[in-house]
C-alpha cells in the first residue's frame, strides 16, 4: 500500500484512507476526488467500501477482474467492490456466519448498481449444478423484473428504486446457492397516479407502450403513452440510454424464468394496462355530486379486469358508509363529489398495483424457495435519503429508514467497537460523533410518542372523510415534539434535521396515505372478476360492523426497519457506503461541495479516527482459534489448554509483534490490518 506517494510530482491517492495523514473532510474529499479522476472509484477505510458512481462504464468489472479478485488479499489488488464481495462469500464458507452488505448513499449514488455487482459476483464464482444454475438465474432475473415494476425515472435518477430491498441468498455449506428470500418495503406506490414534473410513472407502463406487439396493442388498447393521463401529466415519456422497448421483452423473459405462465403474464399486463386506461376516466360535476364525464373511457378497463363496467361505474361515484341509527348499524350508499371520485379512482389504481407488485415478489420467492436450513448472504438496497422540492408521506419513509441505517452503521463501526474495548478491557481514546439515534426516536418512539406515534393516533379517531385530519395532525405534533431540537413547524408542514440535511414535508395527505385502506366496495368489485388471477389478489375476507384498526403504512414500516434491523445485526456485516459525485449524472464532473456534504453526514471522518485508533481486526478466541490453529504444531490438530493460551503459542509461532495484538476478555484484537494478511498469508503457505 503506499501512502501519499510522489508519482511524477503529482500527488497520490490512498487506497485506504486510514492511512490519510491528515484526517480531515476536505482530505478525504480531495482523496476521493483524485481516484474519481483517475477512473478509480472504489476506496477503503479498512473494511468499509466507499464507492462514488462514476456515471459511466469502467473496463474492470470484467472476466479477468472476476479471476482475480477470487481468494486475493486485499492488499494485493486494488480496492474493488468484488474484493468486497469475495470476502463476504469467503467468510460466510469459512466461518459458517451469516453476512449482510448494507449499501448505503443517497439516491442515484449507485446503491442498485453495486448491489447488482455483488450478486453478479457470487453467482459467477460459486459453483453448481444445473439446479444450482437455475436459482442463479433467478435470482439474476429479479433484478430486471422488480425494476421494471418498482424503478422510476426521478429528477435524482434515471433508474431510481421506488421501494427498499433485502435480498438473501442461501447456501449450501459447500458455498452454492439452494435458494434465496425477497423481503421488500413500501413502494411508492402514489407514482401510479401523481407525477412530479420531469418524472415518470413505474417503467412498466412505458415498457408497454413502447414493446407491445401488434396482438397486445389490439388486446390491451396501447398507444403512446402521452394518451394515457398518468403518464401525460409530467410531460416526460423518455429516459436517456434507457430502451423501453428492449427492457420489455427482458422483463418478459424474467417472467418467464419465474416460471409464470404465459395466461399470467397476460392477465399481469392487463392489469397494467387497465391501470392506464382508468386513469383516463374523468368526472363531471351534476348538483354537488360527480359522474362520469367518458363513460366509454369504463368499460376498456373494466373488460380488461374481467369486472361489470356498470358496477366500476357505481363505484367510483359513491361509496357505502356503515351508519348507525339507535344502536341499528345500516349501510347506505352516498355520492362523491368529483374530487372524492378522482381520489377513488386514484386509490382503485395504486391499489391494483401494489396487490400486483406483491404478487411478483411472492412469485420470486417461490420460485427460489429452499426448505434447508442454510447460511446465507443478504444484500440490502434500499431507496437513498431523499430531498424534493416538495417531500411527502413517502419521502418521510424513506428518509425514517435511511435514518435506521445510518443507526446501524454507528451503532456497529462507530459505538459498539468503542463500547467492546471498554468492556473488554482494552486502553482507548473515545472519539466523539453525532449519534443520530435522537432523530429516530423523534420519528418512531411510542412513549413519549413520536411522530409516527402521533400520525397513528389522527387517524384512528378520522372518520371516512379525511378533510381536517392533516391539520389535527400538524397540531398534535407542535404541542407533542414541538420543542424537539430536530423538529420544526412551518405553515404546510414540518422540517425534520436528519442526519445527511433538514427536510421540508409537506403535511398534506400525511393521514390518507398512513391509514392505508382499501376500501372494501372496491375490493368486492374486483373479487367478482371473472379472471381468477385478479379475484386471487384480493383475498380480503370483508366485514362490516366494528372494526378493528387496520395497521397502518407507519406502523408497518417501523415494523419492517426494526425487523430489518434485528436481521442486521445477527450477520456479519459489511458495508458500502455509495457517493454520488454530482447532479448532472456526468462522468468526471465532481462538485465538492455536495461530495463533502456526503463525506460529513455519512461519518466517514469519525469511522477512518475510529479506524486509525482502534483495531482493525477482532475475533472470540475460539473462532481465531479455529481458523489458525493450523499455523504451530503445538496447537493442531487440537488444543486442550486455555484459548488466551493457545493465541500466544500462534502468535509466537509466527514471530507477531507484541505490539500488534491485545488479548482482552473473550476476544483477540490485533491492530494493522498488514498484520492480520500475515497471519493469513502465513496460514495459506500451510
Ligand atoms: P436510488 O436510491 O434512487 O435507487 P441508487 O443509489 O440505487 O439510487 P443507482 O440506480 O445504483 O442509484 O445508480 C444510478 C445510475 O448511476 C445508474 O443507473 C448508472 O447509470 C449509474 N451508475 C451507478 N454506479 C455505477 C457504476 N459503478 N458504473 C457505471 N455506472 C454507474
Ligand atoms: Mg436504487
Amino acid at each position: 500500500m503506499y501512502h501519499w506517494q510522489s508519482e511524477g510530482g503529482k500527488k497520490a491517492s490512498v487506497d485506504d484512507m486510514v492511512l490519510l495523514t491528515k484526517i480531515t473532510e476536505e482530505a478525504i474529499t480531495d482523496n476521493l476526488k483524485r481516484r474519481f479522476m483517475d477512473d478509480k472509484i472504489y476506496t477503503y477505510i479498512g473494511p468499509v467500501l466507499v464507492a462514488v458512481n462514476p456515471f459511466k462504464q469502467l473496463p474492470y468489472f470484467g472476466d479477468k477482474e472476476l479471476e482475480m479478485y477470487q481468494g486475493a488479499a486485499t492488499y494485493e489488488v486494488p480496492p474493488h467492490i468484488f474484493a468486497l464481495a469475495d470476502t463476504m462469500y469467503r467468510n460466510m464458507l469459512i466461518d459458517s456466519d451469516n453476512q449482510c452488505v448494507i449499501i448505503s448513499g443517497e439516491s442515484g449514488a449507485g446503491k442498485t448498481v453495486s448491489a447488482k455487482f455483488i450478486m453478479n459476483y457470487i453467482t459467477k464464482v460459486s459453483q453448481g449444478t444445473k439446479k444450482v444454475q437455475h436459482i442463479k438465474d433467478i435470482i439474476l432475473e429479479s433484478n430486471p423484473l422488480l425494476e421494471a415494476f418498482g424503478n422510476a425515472k426521478t429528477t435524482r435518477n434515471n433508474n431510481s428504486s421506488r421501494f427498499g430491498k433485502y435480498i438473501e441468498i442461501q447456501f449450501s455449506s459447500g458455498g452454492e446457492p439452494l435458494g434465496g428470500k425477497i423481503s421488500n418495503f413500501l413502494l411508492e406506490k402514489s407514482r401510479v397516479h401523481s407525477l412530479n414534473s420531469e418524472e415518470r410513472s413505474f417503467h412498466i407502463f412505458y415498457q408497454l407502450c413502447a414493446g407491445a406487439n401488434a396482438a397486445m396493442v389490439e388486446e390491451l388498447g396501447i398507444s403512446e403513452p402521452d394518451y394515457y393521463h398518468y403518464l401525460s401529466q409530467s410531460g416526460v415519456f423518455k429516459v436517456d440510454n434507457m430502451n423501453d422497448a428492449l427492457d420489455f421483452q427482458e422483463t418478459l423473459s424474467a417472467m418467464n424464468v419465474m416460471g409464470i405462465s404465459e395466461q399470467i403474464q397476460n392477465d399481469i399486463l392487463c392489469i397494467v394496462a387497465a391501470i392506464l386506461h382508468m386513469g383516463n376516466i374523468c368526472f363531471t360535476e351534476q348538483g354537488n355530486a360527480a359522474v362520469i364525464a367518458n363513460a366509454e373511457y369504463l368499460e376498456f378497463p373494466a373488460y380488461l379486469l374481467g369486472v361489470s363496467s356498470e358496477w366500476v361505474g357505481r363505484k367510483l361515484v359513491s361509496r357505502v358508509f356503515d351508519s348507525k341509527w339507535g344502536g341499528q348499524s345500516e349501510r347506505v350508499d352516498v355520492t362523491l363529489n368529483v374530487e372524492q371520485a378522482q381520489f377513488t379512482r386514484d386509490a382503485w389504481t395504486k391499489g391494483l398495483y401494489t396487490r400486483l407488485f406483491d404478487y411478483i415478489v411472492d412469485t420470486i420467492n417461490k420460485a427460489m424457495v429452499t426448505d434447508a436450513n442454510l447460511i446465507n448472504l443478504g444484500i440490502l438496497d434500499i431507496y437513498g435519503f431523499e430531498i424534493f422540492d416538495k417531500n411527502g408521506f413517502e419521502q418521510f419513509c424513506i428518509n425514517y429508514v435511511n435514518e435506521k441505517l445510518q443507526q446501524i452503521f454507528i451503532d456497529l463501526t462507530l459505538k459498539s467497537e468503542q463500547e467492546e474495548y471498554n468492556s473488554e478491557g482494552i486502553q482507548w481514546k473515545p472519539i466523539s460523533y453525532f449519534d443520530n439515534k435522537v432523530v429516530c426516536e423523534l420519528i418512531e418512539t411510542k412513549r413519549p410518542p413520536g411522530i409516527m406515534c402521533i400520525l397513528d393516533d389522527t387517524c384512528a379517531t378520522m372518520s371516512a372523510k379525511t378533510e381536517g385530519a392533516d391539520m389535527d395532525f400538524h397540531c398534535k405534533m407542535e404541542s407533542q415534539v414541538g420543542s424537539n431540537a430536530h423538529y420544526q413547524k412551518f405553515n404546510q408542514g414540518f422540517i425534520i434535521k436528519h442526519y445527511a440535511g433538514n427536510v421540508s414535508y409537506q403535511i398534506e395527505g400525511f393521514c390518507e396515505k398512513n391509514r392505508d385502506v382499501l376500501n372494501s366496495d372496491i375490493i368486492e368489485v374486483m373479487q367478482s372478476s371473472s379472471k381468477p388471477f385478479i379475484s386471487s389478489l384480493f383475498p380480503d375476507v370483508i366485514q362490516s360492523g366494528a372494526k378493528k384498526h387496520p395497521t397502518t403504512a407507519g406502523t408497518k414500516i417501523r415494523t419492517q426497519a426494526n425487523e430489518l434491523v434485528t436481521t442486521l445485526t445477527k450477520c456479519v456485516p459489511h458495508y458500502i457506503r455509495c457517493i454520488k459525485p454530482n447532479e448532472t449524472k456526468k462522468p468526471h464532473d465532481w462538485d465538492s461541495q455536495m461530495a463533502k456534504h456526503q463525506v460529513e453526514y455519512l461519518g466517514l471522518k469519525e469511522n477512518i479516527r475510529v479506524k486509525r485508533a482502534g483495531f482493525a481486526y477482532r475475533r472470540p478466541f475460539h473462532k481465531f482459534l479455529q481458523r489458525y490453529a493450523i499455523l504451530s504444531p503445538e496447537t493442531w490438530p487440537s488444543w486442550s489448554g486455555r484459548a488466551e493460551q493457545g493465541i500466544h503459542v500462534i502468535m509466537k509461532a509466527i514471530n507477531m509483534d507484541q505490539d500488534q495484538f491485545q488479548i482482552g476478555k473473550t476476544k483477540i484484537f490485533i491492530k494493522d490490518p498488514e498484520s492480520l494478511y500475515m497471519i493469513e498469508e502465513c496460514r495459506e503457505r500451510k
